[in-house]
């Protein structure tokens, strides 16, 4: 076997490398735990314009795996990541083609540090490498290298849905940047939906269709683990004993207008108002750690969300009772686990969601003797194989406000029926089998 070449975006800090903090970072550790491996992309660091800007790589080795990192300027940094990646390509395959703002001199700068990542990665290749690059900032990278004369295995995976042709369109640049794609050998997405849809743009334009469905999952073992040994920690025990028995629901959601937020708070306000009994008898937490703050439409989110907490905790709430208990900053992931156990529901309603690994968490870390109810949107990427969960259309709140009286007064053995139903799958689709399956494709496509 070749060594494994990984390209993200973000590569975890230096302080992270042991322990990677987020959902992609911790997936990739388990593609990156056997032979010699290199992980490149943006430190994270932003540096002043200087003419002619070359970045330096800079390199640290730990363990198996060498980090590979360059900086990017304040206008690479704006243009690339705030403004394209996250201005442009995420609201787009996110359904939101209304919330993007699009401007040609963005995908410039784009193009521009794709062709940078490949011109900085080229000289660290060796023979009999393969490449993996991940998501929507890098689409044209395997092409930027192509161009430089890379030959190795390329494969891409993307981490976020992938719309509709009819709707991907709306970007000006699609079709070349659907033509770019066909310089990786291998394409995964994360469902069917996704690969149907991409897989109809290449055939529009008569190119041969290579996407695949590799889903992603985490690792239960550990965290199913962490979430019973964490029951002992003292922060779990004060959110255990603010709880007084009372039915707990949570919500973890970043602060992103996919997630469904202002419609979850309203079906959350519809059942306190349509079945009363639930006042002040319930917990809500809801954990939402604000994201690219810098963006226009994540702050009026943000104003949205505030205003909405304020007035449901102002007309339904007591002296002795807040219906939500909101929070926005981030609650590390280890006692998240322990809080999704304590949970009798969770809601999970994205209004589009590549997976959401919230979903596969909190079915994890459930106690199987008296397992929580999972309540969740049909169009998270978790949802064709999780359909014993309460499922719900996230647009309806009323959907929302009966799914809540329903897991709330749910029959223990139904209780069971479902997580029994939900648990396999959760252990059968894993970060290890995602990152083993998309390898070994990759592999095949090295001797094709
Ligand atoms: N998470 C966390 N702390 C928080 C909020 C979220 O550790 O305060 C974790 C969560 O447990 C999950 C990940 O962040 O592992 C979010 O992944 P998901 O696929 O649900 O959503 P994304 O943020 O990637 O859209």
């Amino acid at each position: 076997m070749g060594r494994l070449v990984v390209v993200s975006n973000r590569v975890p800090a230096p302080r992270d490398r042991l322990q990677p903090a987020g959902g992609l970072a911790v997936a990739l550790r388990a593609a990156l735990k056997e032979g010699s491996c290199l992980w490149f992309g943006w430190s994270g660091q932003q540096v002043s314009e200087k003419e002619g800007h070359d970045p330096e790589v800079s390199l640290d080795k730990v363990e198996n795996v060498t980090y590979a990192t360059i900086d990017l300027t304040h206008a690479e940094y704006d243009g690339f990541y705030q403004k394209y990646s996250n201005g442009i390509l995420w609201p787009l395959c996110h359904y939101r083609a209304g919330l993007m703002d699009y401007d040609r001199k963005d995908q410039v700068i784009y193009h521009n540090v794709n062709a940078l990542f490949a011109r900085k990665l080229l000289p660290l290749l060796q023979p009999g490498d393969m490449i993996w690059i991940h998501d929507y900032h890098l689409f044209p990278l395997g092409q930027a290298l192509r161009d430089l004369g890379v030959t190795a295995p390329i494969g891409f995976f993307l981490h976020i849905p992938f719309p509709p042709w009819s709707l991907m369109r709306a970007l000006p640049e699609a079709d070349a940047l659907l033509r770019a794609m066909q310089a990786y050998d291998v394409i995964g997405l994360q469902t069917e939906d996704d690969a149907r849809n991409m897989n109809d743009g290449f055939s529009l334009g008569g190119v041969k269709a290579k996407a695949e469905v590799f889903p992603i999952g985490i690792d239960p073992d550990s965290f199913a683990k962490q979430a019973e040994d964490g029951l002992s920690n003292p922060d779990v025990q004060r959110l255990k004993e603010s709880l007084r028995g009372k039915p707990f629901i949570i919500g973890v959601d970043r602060l992103d207008y996919s997630k469904g937020l202002p419609e979850r708070f309203k079906g959350y306000e519809i059942f306190l108002e349509r079945y009363p009994e639930h006042r002040g008898k319930v917990v809500y937490l809801q954990v939402t750690p604000v994201s690219r703050g810098n963006v226009p439409e994540y702050r009026a989110l943000r104003r949205e969300l505030d205003e909405a907490a304020g007035r449901i905790n102002g007309t339904y709430g007591d002296f002795d009772w807040t219906p939500i208990r909101y929070l926005t900053h981030p609650v590390p992931r280890a006692l998240l686990a322990s809080f999704y156990r304590l949970a009798d529901a969770a809601l999970v309603t994205p209004l589009r969601d590549g997976m959401n690994l919230v979903a596969k968490e909190y079915v994890a870390a459930q106690d199987k003797a008296n397992p929580g109810v999972l309540i969740l949107s049909h169009f998270a990427g978790a949802a064709p194989d999780m359909e014993a969960a309460l499922m719900v259309n996230p647009h309806d709140a009323d959907d929302i406000a009966d799914a809540l009286h329903k897991a709330l007064t749910m029959p223990d053995g139904e209780r069971r029926a479902r997580w029994d139903h939900l648990e396999p799958d959760v252990w059968r689709v894993t970060a290890v089998t995602w990152a083993r399956d998309f390898i070994q494709a990759l592999g095949k496509a090295r001797l094709a």
